[in-house]
């Protein structure tokens, strides 16, 4: 027998059970690294405790490590080489960072949930020089993705179409997601018909896509600490983890389901999402 206000193990402290996802987050960014146990302590609060991590270059893997050593069981790495470092880099550069990249996940990859943030991104900040070099990155990272059966963390501007047909070829075996998607239905669709998750934020502007997504396909990520939601303010200035909490509030309606269980199912779905990783790691190559 239960009731709700007499004590009930299940019941007295709902948040200390609670045990949500951010789907994407920098969290072994250098800014929020050094206010560390504070916007933990806030994203906990908010019931966000589990953080799938976007990689950027070597140096941000290394911190990832760091993290994950102190809190192995809600760090979750992904290790791969951004758009952005990847339009900065020449030839030979880029050699370089897929050989640390290979060496990494050679060294390392048994702890490694995914590869990225990989992608290509044709916004405004992104020279077009630059798109070859990005590409070339990213086609190299999936064919890693693919030999080591991991699932890959996406970035995409205005890149949709040259995006799913290098996954096309890729033939990936474990999926992925999309981190702040923000496109139409068409494209989301094309997405998961490939196997892939869709990722949204605290931003507004996404939720008509959001809810024609299917349940089982939507997450939700902070992308701190970057991406601020608009009137929203936190201690350290920073976007934070804890800001999931407000892309799930940003969906109650569209989705006509409460906050808490939007969190529920964006964290079964990225489990699932790990899970797959892994089943396709056990599989034969
Ligand atoms: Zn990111």
């Amino acid at each position: 027998m239960c009731f709700k206000n007499a004590g009930c193990g299940r019941h007295r402290d709902r948040r200390a059970i609670m045990d949500f996802f951010d789907a994407h987050c920098h969290l072994q960014d250098k800014r929020l690294m050094a206010q560390l146990e504070a916007v933990l302590a806030r994203s906990s609060q908010a019931g966000i405790t589990r953080y799938l991590l976007g990689g950027t270059d070597p140096d941000d893997w290394k911190r990832q490590q760091e993290l994950q050593k102190n809190l192995p069981a809600r760090i979750f790495m992904s290790f791969g080489i951004h758009p952005w470092r990847a339009a900065g880099l020449d030839a030979l550069a880029a050699q370089k960072t897929i050989n640390a990249l290979e060496e990494a996940l050679t060294a390392h990859g048994r702890d490694v949930s995914a590869i990225g943030e990989t992608g290509i991104d044709k916004g405004p900040r992104m020279t077009n020089n630059s798109l070859k070099m990005q590409t070339l990155l990213f086609e190299r990272q999936l064919a890693i993705a693919r030999t080591a059966a991991k699932p890959v963390v996406l970035h995409v501007v205005r890149a949709h179409e040259e995006v799913l047909a290098a996954l096309k070829n890729a033939r990936l075996s474990a999926g992925g997601l999309v981190h702040a998607f923000a496109s139409n239905h068409d494209t989301a669709k094309k997405y998961m018909d490939l196997g892939f998750y869709l990722s949204f934020g605290a931003a507004s502007g996404q939720r008509s896509t959001a809810a024609l997504v299917p349940h089982d396909r939507v997450v939700l990520e902070s992308d701190a600490p970057d991406m601020l939601p608009r009137g929203h303010t936190t201690p350290s200035g920073l976007n934070e983890p804890s800001s999931v909490r407000l892309a799930a509030q940003a969906l109650t309606t569209t989705l006509n389901l409460p906050e808490d269980h939007i969190l529920a199912l964006s964290t079964r779905n990225i489990e699932q999402l790990l899970k797959s990783g892994a089943a396709a790691q056990a599989m034969p190559q």
